[in-house]
This record gives C-alpha cells, structure tokens and sequence, in this order.
C-alpha cells in the first residue's frame, strides 16, 4: 500500500509486483493436478509465507499466501525464488581436490565424507581440538543450526564455531541482552508497528530490503502515525517519513544521547516508568548532560531544530517504538550505540507496555533462531550461555555426555577467519551455509587466511566463492527440497516443507552431519530427519532463555507459527514479551551511559570520504541465489557505488562511469551512480557481488568490543581511477556469479 502523496517507488512496484504476472501464477496454482506446499521464503528474516506450486509437467512456481508477516505480498526475490530449483549450475555430485592446486572432480559421498572425517581428525591430533573450525550461517533452519553445534562440540569437541550472524545483529542482540535480559529481535508482532502512534527507525532501508513489511508502515502513516528515520542516505523508506535525520556515518550514539538530552531538558522522561520499571537512569542523564544540542549538530550534522521536532514526535506520542538495522549496529561502537537509543526508548516510556518497544530487524531468514541454537561461539541452545554451569549440566544431559567434555567459548567469527593458519588459529574448516569470502570484511586478507588452511570443506549447493577454495565440496539440499522451522525477527517459529525431492545425488545438510558424526565415532544422536532433530531441540531448550519445549510442527501450522518463549504444549506462545516484567533478575531494564567515539578509521587527507555499505532491493547477501535468478541479476547485474552530484562533479564523475575505490585494505570497482539521495562526503556501496566488485575488499574490520561485531558501515575511502562509461568496456566488472 503507498501512501497519496508520496512518490510512488522501486520498492513499491516489487513488493505489489507486476499483477499479470501474479496473476499468471494464481492461474497455474489452480491448474488440475496442482498441488500446492505451504512454506515460506528462502531469504530474509521476515520469512514471508508462500505457496510452491508443482503443476506436473511444468517447473515449481511460487504463490501468494496470506501470512501475519506479508499479507499476500512479496519482493521479486521471493516472487522469482523457486527458479533456482533445477539450475544446471547446481552442484549434483561431492567433488573433491586430490591436492592442493589440483582442480575439484567428481567423487563419490563415501571418498567425500571419509576425506572430510579423515582431515578433521588428523587436524585435531596434530594441532589440538580447537584447530579444527565451524563456520555457520544465518540462513540455516533450526535444526541444522542446532546440530551444526552439537558436531563441534560432541563430534569434534572444539570451541572453533561462530557463524556469519556475527556480522548481522550481534551488536542489537548483546545491547538487548544488557537491557532488558532477553535478546528477541522484537519483542512484540510486526503487526503491532501499524497501530502505534510514532515510529523511530534507525539505519534500515525497510521498504527495499523487507517490501512487504513496508505496508505496516504506511498503515501506520495513513492512521496519522509519525515516522522518523535516521539514514545517511534518503532512502525510499526515509522518503516515507515525517522526519528524515541525514545524520554523518558513525554519528548515531552522538545523535541519541543527543535525543536524550532534549527530551530530559523538554520535559519529556517519563518519570513514573522510569521509576517503577527501570534503573540506571541518573547515571545515563548524567552522561548525555554533555551532549548540548548545538555539539551534536557539529558532531552528525543534524540541525538542532530537527532533533527537537523529533524529540518532541516521540515524547508527545502515546505509543512509539524504536527499531534499529545494521546501520548503528555494525559499527565498532554498535552496541553501545544500540543502547543509547534503548536509554532514549526507555526514558519516554515507549517499552514494556502495548505497541510500544525496541526492536532489530534481523537481516538473515534465519538470523534469529541462528543465534539461539548453539552454532554461536557462546551459546548452547536454548539460547543458553556456554559458560554457565547450569547450561552446560542441561545441554550434556541431553546430548548424553559429561559436562566437562563440552569445551568452553571460542573465537568470533572475524576472530576465527584471521588466526586460519597461524599458530593456535584453526587449520582445517568445515563450512555450511555460509560465503565468508564475500561477507566478511577485509575480504582479501580472509582469502589469505583460507590459503594458509590445511583443509577446507563446504556444503552448499552451488559453488559459491568459497566454495571455489575447497578441497572438498558436499553439495546439499535447497530450502524447497527438505523440511525445517525457522524463526523469523518477531521471534516467531515457522516451518518451511519440502515441495519437490532433492536430485538422486544430493544430501541434506543434516544427512551430512550424521555422516560425518559416524565417521568421528559418534554412532549415535545424529538423526538426519529434521523432525527428530526439532524434537530433540526442544528438549535441550527447555527452560532456556528461548524455551521451544511447547511448540509442535502441528501448533506451527495451525497457528501460523508460534512465537517463543514457549514453555509447554498447553502453553500460548508469548507475542509480546516484557509486558509485565524484563528478563533481567529484578524484572527492571537497565539504563547505560554510553559515549560517543569516533569510527574507527574518519576520512583524513588520503581517504578523505566515508565509505558505507548495505543491500539493495534485488540481491540477498553474498548474490549466490540471487545473483543466478535471471530477473534478478538483470535487474541489477553489476556493482555500483552511489555518490553526489556535487561530489561527481568536482571529480569530473558521470553516472555509470567505473570507479576503483580504494581504501587501506584494498581496490574494489564498480559504476558509479550518481543521487542526490545521499551526503556529499558518503559513498555507498551495496555487498553482493563476488569477484574485484566485492564491497567488502575496502570495509574495516575493526570490532566492537562487546559483540565483536565488524565496522561494516564506516571506513575512509578514495576515489583512486575514474574510467569513463564511453571509453570503457561494456560490462568489464561482472558480478561473480556465485
Ligand atoms: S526476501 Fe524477505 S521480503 Fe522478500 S519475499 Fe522473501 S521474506 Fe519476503
């Protein structure tokens, strides 16, 4: 739904898509002989509910259905994502590299799995339990999240596990654990969001990266709702709103301590809430008593009028909620930064009560369940701490072992990639679901580092960037071939069906692990079939943080999904968390005073511009779907970077030339794209594409020293080579296919 008066957009045309062909779709759904699976999208965390349609004789197509998160809507990635089952390019047979430097053949499972079993083990014995790694990922069900934990610490016994959703929402999720004693991405339904009175959404570009959800938004609007964003660029989503804060990259803590000062001066703190659901707020008033109205503008860029009229949107409304995205969570500071606008949230008294809250927006489908299952270096499932006794004595019960023999915490992701091949580092890695060749920052040091293993093994199915570098490579079954639960950024459990078997020689991830387990010596609790895995899940949860012991496959499918905590099956499921009490032992949340800092790396007289990355509407994470879905790709085939006019014009830049853009780890190239829809002194460059286009050559990977979480957002750039669209070649930057 868009909103009169407000121009119509990219993203408003996907997420209604084009009507013929939705309804050439509604036409095949009802053909004779259609049979039509219920699932859900393959891509992100919003986990938009869909038919697959298989009409004999004709390939498997997508449908609408009507779930709480979409409504019947879809972006065109979900729309176009059943075209990827039965690509020729899909990996068929295990390959294998018989040394290093030789090229992948075919092999059979048996030789694939028993090199990949022998190589762990010689790893271990030669260089200790932690030298052979786990790398997870975001987009894996629960099951395999769950069992990709239970292998490195049962089968390999190693701390070296973390996954790429460290370099998602590990920044919201620690700040909300420090708050309010519960990470949930949002702790109440996205339906909530349209009944509220004032929106405050921080760096996220909602309405190209989640279309669908975007609707709940304008409901909210056409209500005479307020929305504020607070973006860098003027996105389509901050072109929706009533407000729009261009603050300068890395400046959101500066800006909501900035907030917090003027809603305490104007009267805004509601003390009563304050007082009775909360503690730590002097020492938080304190703190942003130095953030002067005038010495925040100097330091975002933000007219002081402006954060009053923000201030002022938020504290009048009875209702409001605050939602972040990677924009002030991937930084060096991000879970500080994430906490200065909990303090603000809290201060106003837009939490623990109705249509009120702070939420992420996870960005991975399965962002959220991925981080409560154990495939993170800290936790066990349940959302369990690893270093708690108490965990841990559940968890070994239920996995049948000596607690003693569960190892302690590992590495963070970025961590875990960057000691590959030194001394005390992991030497031999096993990869599932993941392209960290693409996603993780300072790109070319991490192809470094996985040149210096000893051992490389990847499951996926097609071959992605790092996939390329394996010696083996275990292809695997897609998201329409096997069964699994998901959990999406409400917190809400939903299961995926398998519309369509795998091809005769692929496997599913969880087959692959059983196989692996076996081979290791663990003979039993392995299971393959996602259903008993689940039910063995549930009960390792049980009476964890994100208890799953009440939610049934059944109850999921009747209830279209149910959120958790979940304690029992006579149990409703909980929507909305903290209306009574937080999830910290004296049931109150916790103020923190937190201070601005600088990015790790500001622009200076060699790099004299902010570089800042992000999504676009077509492209999911590291392009390897996406980028082999023809509409997609030819929607938007290559790298770009945006810039200003202004800035093109003092640099002689025309749109579409190619730009090298080069900063202190690296040269990436890409089109230029010249919109005044972002700050003269910012570039922005989108992460999907593989090969000399990938943005992250450049990003920085200075961490938070909390979440560990990368500064993908903020590092100083230059403009190093200016190629001429004329004079170059036609398309000289294909985004690597994988
Ligand atoms: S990518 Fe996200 S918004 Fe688009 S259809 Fe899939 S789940 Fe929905």
């Amino acid at each position: 739904m868009s909103i009169p008066g407000l121009p119509g957009t990219h993203a408003d045309r996907s997420a209604h898509n084009d009507s013929a062909a939705v309804g050439d779709r509604a036409e095949e759904a009802k053909r004779p002989g259609a049979r039509r699976t219920a699932t859900h999208c393959p891509y992100c965390s919003l986990q938009c509910g869909m038919h697959l349609v298989h009409v004999p004789g004709a390939p498997l197509s997508v449908a609408a259905r009507d779930f709480p998160t979409n409504r019947g809507g879809m972006c065109r990635k979900g729309w176009s994502a059943a075209s990827l089952i039965g690509r020729g390019d899909r990996l068929t047979r295990p390959l294998l590299r018989d040394r290093r430097g030789g090229t992948l053949r075919a092999a059979s499972w048996d030789e694939a799995l028993d090199r990949v079993a022998h190589e762990l083990r010689t790893c271990c014995s030669r260089h200790g339990r932690d030298a052979a790694g786990v790398f997870g990922g975001g987009g894996l069900t629960n099951e395999k999240a769950y069992m990709l934990g239970k292998f490195a610490r049962v089968a390999l016994r190693t701390s070296s596990i973390d996954y790429n959703g460290r370099f998602c929402m590990s920044s919201a999720a620690t700040a909300a654990n420090r708050a309010f004693g519960l990470d949930r991405g949002m702790p109440f339904p996205l339906e909530d969001i349209a009944a509220t009175d004032a929106i405050l959404l921080v760096g996220s570009n909602l309405a190209e990266t989640m279309p669908p959800a975007i609707s709940y938004i304008d409901d909210q609007r056409l209500r005479g709702g307020r929305l504020i964003v607070i973006d860098p660029r003027a996105t389509v989503t901050a072109r929706r709103a009533t407000l729009h804060l261009q603050n300068m990259p890395g400046t959101d803590l500066a800006l909501a301590n900035g907030l917090l000062h003027i809603a305490i001066k104007d009267g805004f703190v509601d003390e009563e809430f304050v007082e009775r659901r909360t503690s730590g707020f002097r020492l938080a008033a304190q703190r942003v008593g130095a953030y002067w109205p005038d010495r925040v503008e100097r330091l975002t860029g933000v007219p002081v009028r402006d954060m009053q009229h923000a201030v002022a949107l938020l504290g009048e409304a009875a209702t409001a909620v605050v939602l972040t995205g990677r924009g002030p969570e991937q930084q060096s500071k991000g879970t500080d930064t994430v906490l200065a606008f909990i303090n603000l949230t809290l201060a106003l008294g837009h939490a623990g009560r109705p249509l009120c809250g702070y939420g992420c927006l996870t960005g991975q489908g399965n962002g959220q369940g991925g981080r409560e299952h154990g495939q993170k270096a800290d936790q066990l499932p349940g959302y369990r701490r690893i270093d708690d006794p108490a965990a841990r004595a559940h968890v070994a019960r239920v996995w049948n072992i000596d607690p003693d023999e569960l190892p302690g915490p590992g590495r963070s992701a970025f961590e875990m990639l960057d000691a590959m091949g030194r001394d005390g580092g992991v030497r031999a890695l096993f990869v599932m679901g993941s392209n960290p060749l693409v996603s993780a920052p300072d790109a070319a040091r991490i192809e470094e580092r996985v040149a210096a293993l000893d051992f490389l093994a990847v499951c996926d199915f097609f071959l992605s960037d790092t996939a390329q570098r394996a010696d083996v490579v275990l292809p695997t079954a897609q998201w329409a071939e096997e069964d699994g639960t998901m959990t999406n950024f409400e917190g809400r459990v939903v299961l995926r069906q398998a519309a369509t078997p795998p091809p005769p020689e692929v496997r599913s991830d969880l087959a692959v692990l059983a196989g692996l387990a076996d081979r290791l010596g663990c003979h039993d609790g392995f299971p393959s079939e996602p259903q008993a895995v689940f039910e063995e899940l549930r009960r390792a949860s049980a009476g964890g943080p994100a208890d799953y012991a009440g939610i049934t496959w059944e109850r999921i499918v009747t209830e279209d999904g149910v959120f958790w905590p979940c304690p029992d099956e006579g149990h409703p499921g909980t929507p909305r968390l903290f209306l009574d009490r937080f999830a910290t032992p004296d049931g109150r949340a916790r103020f923190h005073a937190v201070s601005h800092r600088a990015a790790a790396e500001e622009p200076d007289e060699e790099f004299p511009l902010y570089l800042t990355t992000g999504r676009t509407l077509v492209h999911y994470q590291s392009g390897t779907q996406t980028m082999r879905v023809d509409e997609l790709r030819a929607s938007e085939p290559d790298p770009f970077v945006e810039l200003h006019p202004v800035l093109a014009r003092h640099l002689a830049i025309e749109d579409a030339d190619l730009l090298w853009l080069r900063t202190r780890r690296g040269t990436a190239c890409a089109r230029a794209r010249v919109t005044p829809d972002i700050r003269p002194d910012t570039l922005f460059m989108p992460f999907h594409w593989g090969g000399a286009g990938r943005a992250n050559l450049l990003t920085n990977p200075a961490l938070d020293p909390a979440s560990r979480m990368p500064e993908f957002k903020i590092c100083a750039v230059r403009i190093d080579r200016v190629q001429t669209a004329e004079a170059g070649p036609n398309r000289p930057i294909k985004g690597d296919t994988t």
